[in-house]
């Protein structure tokens, strides 16, 4: 019986090419501390700095509090894991783009002033958006989009308009169309 033939595992560690930093951390950067409150939990602070070099800005790190310690964990990985692309100098639009999609099973918010957000990691990721445009690394309009996208994504057909704009906010669910809700 013919065997399936394995590579060397030697080889295939030989490829790998670890990933350097672009820059060394300069001793000070500037940044900007962006304040979030979610409805369900405590706020957190989001710091993202940036290296300036000719005059443009571009982010080198971001720093997430949280006094809620049961997002720990998962928030010093997504630190860890932000920083390290942002050091790479690419596009950061696919960055902004996977976690404005990411949404809680439990169900999205909204903040006041309507903007809907399907989740922590959602809201964090357009945080970051925000931070981009201020700075001119990205063009308005993606979340946007994206926004409407993910509603129709995770919407249901509303019992009162008969739109496919239900979500589920704070627990309770809510027609983005209409403003009809379950929990009035
Ligand atoms: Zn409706």
């Amino acid at each position: 019986m013919p065997t399936k033939e394995v590579p060397p595992a030697v080889e295939t560690v030989a490829t790998l090419v670890p990933l350097k930093l672009l820059q060394p951390r300069p001793k000070e950067l500037p940044g900007i501390t962006y304040k979030i409150t979610p409805t369900d939990q405590a706020s957190l602070y989001i710091t993202i700095n940036d290296h300036v070099i000719d005059g443009i800005r571009k982010p080198f790190e971001i720093f997430i509090n949280s006094k809620n310690i049961e997002n720990y964990a998962w928030v010093v990985a997504l630190t860890r894991v932000v920083s390290a692309i942002f050091r790479q100098g690419i596009d950061l639009t696919f960055l902004v783009e996977e976690l404005s999609s990411v949404f809680d099973p439990r169900g999205g918010y909204w903040l006041p002033g309507g903007k809907y957000h399907a989740s922590l990691v959602s809201e964090i990721g357009s945080c970051i958006e925000h931070h981009l445009i201020a700075i001119g690394l990205i063009k308005v309009d993606t979340t946007a989009v994206l926004r409407n996208k993910l509603i129709d994504k995770v919407a249901i057909i509303c019992r009162k308009c008969q739109q496919k704009a239900v979500v589920v906010s704070g627990g309770c669910e809510t027609c983005t169309a209409c403003g009809y809700s379950k929990c009035e």
